[in-house]
């Protein structure tokens, strides 16, 4: 809203009037007030070079704040996830834009569709929160459940992808100091807001009486159980029996723990990582 004109001219305004006229064009000129339809202060308004401007600084103040803690936000999910998780080198810059889609399967092709949908709909799933993905190697079950986290990650929530085989080496290495790493480790792994825990299974559980089974049953049962009903995407090459026996007595509650509120993905295709090489013996492994 216009306000009169203050009959007291601004410094600005007397020493701009002396100005011969196209220097004067430079300098704006007071024109009235107006209050700030946001907030309510009183704005100057100025005239220069026969423009209106009319700008509020707690406003602009304000707007440049929010787009401060937005860049903060992002930038605090970022750190968290880069921080905390154990992404192959092969699997950092994979995204739903660069999944190829050409000469897919029919189940790759849904198998894309319904992360990308879980993605987009982030928490708004219905009556599950968990995926569980099922194929071969190399068919891009690392690719999709990757690109999810990089989404869910950019709408500035607190992500983990952890390749199971590189999360257990990180604990195990850090032994040698304290049980702090492993703490923090944990800690993180309950609290974020989704888990990618990729190619469970793959990671080396070895059969003897030596405790080293229980080990890494126990570390990857505490990590299941620490993730009860919070939203997970669990990879795997193996099917669920192949799973349960591999983790001996701890089998069952991994399992039972694993598949709760968990819809499962199962896909199969041609190994991405060898196609081409036109040997398919190697296809069989
Ligand atoms: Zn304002």
């Amino acid at each position: 809203m216009l306000r009169t004109e203050s009959p007291k001219k601004t410094n600005t305004q007397a020493f701009s009037k002396a100005l011969p006229e196209r220097l004067q064009q430079l300098f704006p000129d007071k024109i009235g007030e107006r209050e700030c339809e946001s907030c309510g202060n009183t704005v100057p308004i100025y005239m220069q070079n026969g423009v209106r401007h009319s700008r509020c600084l707690s406003c602009d103040n304000l707007a440049l704040e929010k787009e401060m803690i937005q860049f903060q936000k992002e930038t605090a999910a970022d750190a968290f996830f880069w921080n905390n998780s154990l992404v192959p080198p092969d699997t950092q810059k994979t995204r739903f834009e660069n999944f190829n889609l050409k000469g897919l399967s029919d189940s790759q092709q849904d198998a894309f569709r319904k992360l990308k949908w879980y993605a987009e709909n982030f928490g708004n799933w219905g009556d599950f929160d968990s995926l569980l993905l099922q194929g071969n190697y190399g068919i891009g079950k690392s690719h999709l459940s990757h690109s999810v986290a990089q989404h869910v990650k950019s709408l500035r929530k607190n992500v983990i992808f952890a390749n199971t085989k590189m999360l257990l080496r990180k604990i195990r290495n850090s032994y040698g100091d304290s049980k702090e790493t492993e703490a923090h480790i944990l800690k993180n792994i309950e609290s974020c807001e989704l888990l990618v825990l990729d190619d469970l299974g793959a990671e080396y559980v070895r059969k003897d009486k030596d405790g080293e089974e229980s080990w890494a049953a126990d570390l990857i049962l505490t990590i299941i159980e620490s993730r009860e009903d919070k939203p997970n995407i669990i990879t795997t090459n193996y099917n669920v029996e192949s799973l349960q026996s591999k983790y001996g007595t701890h089998g069952g509650r991994i399992i039972s723990r694993m598949m709760q509120g968990t819809r499962v993905v199962k896909f199969t295709g041609e190994d991405r990582r060898i196609k081409g090489g036109g040997n398919s013996a190697w296809n069989q492994g």
